[in-house]
C-alpha cells in the first residue's frame, strides 16, 4: 500500500492522524496563549529555536492542522491560514516584494485582489503592470523589470471564468528567477493542483468552495518548497540574508528552501499585521474540507448543465464557461482542469444593464448575494458591486463587460436552477 493517499482520502484524513485514544475530529485549541515551564523554553519559540505555540497571533495547534491538509491537498511544503483570502494575496506578495518592487499580475483576477494590489499596495511603493492572461510568451517577457520580483494570477478568474496557461507564466517567471504565485480558489486542489504544472506558491480564499457552506471568511498560502530563493539571492535580501527581529536568522539557512517562505510569512507578515484566522473557524474550514471531493464534482456537473441551457438561449448574448467547447478557453480547461473546473459561469443577458438587472430581480431560486463557490446556488452582478471600483476601460481588461453576470452553481437539483433561469429569462 502506498504511502500517498488519493485526494479524496486526503480531503476526509489528511493533516490529523489522532493517536491511541485521542479525539477522532481535530480539537479546538480555543486559547489565545500557551504555558511553559520556564522562561527558557519559551524564549527558545521566541528566537525561533524552538517549534512551538505561546501565542495565537503566531500560531495555534488547530489552524496548524488544517493548514497542514491544505497543503498535503496542494502537495506543498508548509502551509499557514489568514484571516481572508485578500490576507492571503497580501502576504504571499509582501512577504517578497517591498517598496520599490514591482510585480506582474495577470489582470484577469479578483476585484478585490486588483484594489488591493492597483490602489493599496502602490500606496506601499510596490508597482503593478496587469497583463492580459492571454499574452504571449514573448509579449510577458517583455514585461520584467530589473525589480520584479514575482508573477501573479488566477487559475480560473474570479469573475472573467478564463483559464490561465499556468505552465507558461511558470516558466517565463522562473527564466527570470522570480516565483509564480496562483490563487486557486475557483479551481480548488480537487480539480487542479498548480504546483505540479510548476506554480510556486498558492493562496485561496478558503471562503469560498474549501469551506463551502458560506460560514467562515479565511485565506491560506501553500508554498511548493521548491522556488530556489539562494540561487536569486539578490532578489530576495527578506529570505537570504538576517533578519534583525529574530537575533539575525537566516530564513532559508536555517529553514531550507521548505521552510523559509512560511515561516517568514508567520514570523514577520503575522506577528506583525495579525490577520489570524481563528481556531474556531479553521475547524469549520475543516468540517468543508472533509467532503471538498463530493461537492466539487456536484458544482461541476450543475453548470455544465446550466451553461449548456444558457448556451441554447436566444436570450442570452454569450456564456463563459470552460466546460462548453465553444469556449475560448476549452482547451486550458481540458488541459489543466480535465475533470471540470468550478460551479462558477458567467454570461450576458441580450440587451444592457436593465435587462440584466431585471432577470437578477426574477430569480427565485439563485439569491443575489456578494459571495460565490457556496452549496446554495447565488449570482451577481459584478459591474454593481464587487468591480465597482473600476471604469469600464479597467472592467474591459479584466474581461468583465458591464452586463456580465456571474452566476455560481450550488450543489442543488440542476433542473431547478434551470426552470428558474427559464422563468427569469422570460419576465425580461
Ligand atoms: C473571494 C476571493 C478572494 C478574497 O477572499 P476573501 O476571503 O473574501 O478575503 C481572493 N481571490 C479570489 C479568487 C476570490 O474569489
Amino acid at each position: 500500500m502506498s504511502n500517498k493517499k488519493r485526494i479524496e482520502t486526503v480531503c476526509v484524513q489528511g493533516g490529523y492522524t489522532p493517536k491511541n485514544g485521542e479525539p477522532r475530529q481535530i480539537p479546538i485549541y480555543q486559547s489565545t496563549t500557551f504555558k511553559y515551564d520556564t522562561s527558557e523554553d519559551m524564549g527558545k519559540l521566541f528566537d525561533l529555536e524552538a517549534s512551538g505555540y505561546f501565542y495565537t497571533r503566531l500560531q495555534n495547534p488547530t489552524n496548524d492542522l488544517v493548514a497542514k491538509k491544505l497543503c498535503e491537498l496542494e502537495g506543498g511544503s508548509a502551509g499557514m491560514l489568514t484571516s481572508s483570502g485578500q490576507a492571503a494575496n497580501f502576504y504571499a506578495i509582501f512577504n517578497i516584494a517591498n517598496c520599490g518592487d514591482h510585480v506582474i499580475s495577470s489582470s484577469a483576477i479578483y476585484g478585490g485582489t486588483f484594489n488591493l494590489f492597483e490602489v493599496t499596495m502602490k500606496k506601499m511603493g510596490i508597482e503593478f503592470t496587469f497583463v492580459s492572461p492571454d499574452i504571449t510568451e514573448d509579449e510577458l517577457q517583455k514585461c520584467f523589470k530589473p525589480n520584479t520580483k514575482a508573477v501573479f494570477g488566477e487559475t480560473i478568474a474570479n469573475p472573467a471564468c478564463s483559464v490561465l496557461d499556468i505552465e507558461m507564466f511558470a516558466r517565463v517567471a522562473h527564466k527570470n528567477g522570480v516565483p509564480f504565485i496562483i490563487d486557486n480558489t475557483f479551481a480548488t486542489p480537487i480539480n487542479c493542483r498548480p504546483i505540479e504544472w510548476g506554480a510556486d506558491i498558492v493562496t485561496h480564499s478558503t471562503t469560498k468552495y474549501l469551506d463551502g457552506h458560506g460560514v467562515s471568511v479565511g485565506g491560506a498560502i501553500i508554498d511548493a518548497g521548491k522556488f530556489d530563493w539562494k540561487a536569486h539571492a539578490d532578489k530576495f535580501p527578506g529570505l537570504c540574508t538576517p533578519d534583525d527581529s529574530y537575533h539575525g536568522v537566516v530564513y532559508v539557512d536555517k529553514f531550507g528552501l521548505e521552510g523559509a517562505f512560511i515561516t517568514k510569512a508567520t514570523a514577520q507578515l503575522m506577528r506583525d499585521f495579525g490577520s489570524i484566522q481563528s481556531p474556531q473557524h479553521a475547524f469549520y474550514i475543516n468540517l468543508g474540507l472533509e467532503s471538498l471531493h463530493v461537492r466539487m464534482k456536484r458544482h461541476c456537473e450543475n453548470a455544465q448543465k446550466v451553461a449548456e441551457f444558457l448556451d441554447k438561449s436566444d436570450k442570452i448574448e454569450w456564456v463563459r464557461y470552460c466546460g462548453l467547447p465553444n469556449d475560448k478557453y476549452y482547451e486550458l480547461g481540458k488541459k489543466y482542469l480535465p475533470n471540470g473546473s468550478c460551479g462558477v459561469l458567467s454570461f450576458s443577458v441580450k440587451g444592457g444593464r436593465k435587462e440584466a438587472e431585471k432577470f437578477m430581480k426574477s430569480l427565485k431560486v439563485a439569491a443575489i448575494e456578494t459571495h460565490v463557490a457556496d452549496a446554495r446556488t447565488c449570482c451577481l452582478h459584478p459591474a454593481n458591486a464587487t468591480h465597482r471600483q473600476m471604469n469600464d476601460a479597467q472592467l474591459e481588461a479584466a474581461g468583465i463587460p458591464p452586463t456580465l453576470i456571474r452566476y455560481s452553481c450550488g450543489i442543488e437539483n440542476a433542473d431547478d436552477l434551470i426552470e428558474d433561469i427559464a422563468q427569469a429569462l422570460e419576465k425580461i
